[in-house]
């Protein structure tokens, strides 16, 4: 029988989830669903200096908006509970003694001021990378070179220490990664990680290791960050003695910034206006704000859709993808090396889709929110036939609303430039006309077709080419040079509001020829 697979979203609560992160939980995600196996959250809290309330909430209420829910979390533990670090706090010291007896790791003294003076040393002697490593040990302070008795006098009263992996001297650390092959490391480059840090907490590297394994993790999908980690993680799960069980490695290739020059960062959302993070969010501390793909009316397909070709493609020419279709076709193998461009024009694209495709109920929905918040009351009929009028041109839910203003109002003022250039003798004559007809009670239904035949037989009656006088026409009943069609904009508005709106602009503008 072959394993169930078992992968993880390990975030550590800093602040808001970066879209990259979302990225990584959504990869993990899929494989899981995939694979029919589970999806579960780790949150690795160890580092209490970096903790920031609230951020677990943001990163629940983000997975569960995308519809990624994991099967087991602090929230839904499972049988390997607990699914915070912080919870697991009294065993992690277990494991670090474990491998210091085991002759891995050793407990180390130096002080801040004596690791200082090592660097400075090695520096000196043009050392390239000063560290703690395999040689450097030999000269600090650490149960390898103190004498047996000084390591006990200094832990029975109490010295602060670190508990530091001990890395072989002369090996090629290989380990195979399943998007970028054969990765080999020389054990000489490393250095001599801290496991267990002077506060009895452990670091991320100690951790993750037996989280994994005390959580029977059988792949670990993550950003390609963590690759230069991953020699010493193999290290760590020999030294445990743990290999069997050693979890596959896959890293995420990177985010790049729109034009492919270093990774996203929220600076480059900030500067190009769009959104790198699923939420909106206040840092609770220094009250920094950021905005949310949610917050900026990206529906949840479209941002899902979005998020799983940022470095995967189904190798086809497909692009639309439910949640369902992304998990059959999802494979480790299709996912690329190289970083992705973030192009947050395919995200409008993807939103346009979506958008489009929803019910003309929940459109509906969308423009008579924004008009009750705006304290205004649209008749359902009215709001139907401006969905249908908008919804081939909208990117956003909100642009129902900010795209009919003129539906709603009429204007104040009129374009300048189409003013000048087209309100003319013949438009006032047409304009006033086609109002007195409006006004005097039509017959018929009032529709695109009866409001342009209308209009057509007005200007044959006045000798005047229609051609000439409809941007005149549209700027008297919507202050505009351009938009949509405006017969249908005139069956909208209604009679009479079209020729109280022609009335005004004669009343207004100047007629220039
Ligand atoms: N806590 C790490 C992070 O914040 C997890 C890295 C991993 O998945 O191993 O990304």
């Amino acid at each position: 029988m072959t394993k169930e697979v078992r992968v993880r979203f390990a975030p550590s609560p800093t602040g808001a989830l970066h879209i990259g992160g979302l990225r990584t939980a959504l990869y993990n995600y899929l494989f899981a669903k995939k694979m029919g196996g589970k999806f579960i959250l780790r949150i690795e809290d160890t580092d209490q200096t970096r903790f920031v309330p609230g951020a677990e909430e943001y990163i629940q209420e983000s997975l569960d908006w995308l519809g990624i829910s994991p099967d087991e979390s602090p929230w839904k533990p499972g049988s390997v509970a607990p699914y915070r670090q912080s919870e697991r706090k009294a065993s992690y010291m277990q494991y670090a003694l474990e491998l210091v007896e085991k002759g891995h790791a050793y407990y180390a003294f130096d002080t801040a001021e004596e690791l200082e003076a090592m660097r400075e040393r090695l520096t000196a002697a043009r050392v390239l990378q000063p560290q703690y490593n395999s040689i450097t040990r030999s000269q600090m302070k650490n149960s390898l070179t103190l004498s047996g008795a000084e390591l006990k006098e200094r832990l029975a009263s109490g010295d602060p220490y670190v508990i530091r992996a001990k890395l072989p001297l002369k090996e090629e650390v290989r380990l195979h990664d399943l998007i970028r092959g054969w990765v080999m490391v020389h054990s000489s480059t490393l250095d001599d990680k801290v496991l267990m840090k002077s506060d009895g907490m452990p670091t991320y590297h100690l951790a993750n290791i037996v989280d994994d394994h005390l959580m029977g993790i059988t792949h670990v999908i993550r950003g390609e960050e963590w690759l230069p980690s991953a020699p010493l993680h193999v290290l760590l799960y020999r030294f445990f003695g743990w290999e069997d069980t050693m979890p596959q490695f896959a890293h995420l290739p990177l985010l790049l910034k729109p034009d492919g020059n270093g990774k996203l960062s929220k600076r480059d959302g900030d500067k190009l206006g769009f959104p790198v993070f699923p939420l909106n969010w206040v840092d609770p501390f220094s009250g920094e704000k950021s905005s949310g793909f949610r917050e900026n009316g990206y529906l949840q397909e479209a941002l899902l859709n979005f998020l799983a070709f940022l470095g995967w493609n189904p190798g086809d020419e497909r692009e639309i993808f439910s949640l369902e279709e992304l998990v059959e076709a999802f494979s480790i193998e299709r996912i690329g090396k190289s970083g992705t461009k973030f192009d947050i024009a395919k995200a409008k694209w993807l939103n346009e889709h979506y958008l489009r495709s929803s019910s003309q109920v929940q459109l509906i929905s969308y423009l008579q929110k924004d008009a009750d918040a705006a304290g205004v009351a649209i008749a359902q009929e009215k709001a139907a036939a401006i969905v249908a009028l908008l919804r081939e041109r909208v990117t956003f839910p909100a642009d129902f609303w900010r795209d009919s203003q003129f539906l709603h109002q009429a204007p104040s003022d009129f374009d300048p430039e189409v003013a000048t250039k087209k309100w003319n003798g013949d438009a006032a004559t047409l304009l006033q006309a086609y109002a007195q007809t409006l006004e005097s009670g039509l017959p018929a239904p009032f529709d695109a077709a009866s409001a342009k035949a209308l209009l057509e037989s007005t200007a044959e009656a006045n000798g005047i080419k229609l051609g000439k006088v409809m941007q005149a026409a549209r700027l008297a009943v919507t202050g505009l040079g351009a938009g949509l069609d405006l017969m249908e904009v005139f069956a909208i508005l209604g009679p009479q509001e079209v020729a109280k709106r022609i009335r005004f602009a004669l009343d207004t503008l100047a007629i220039v020829d």
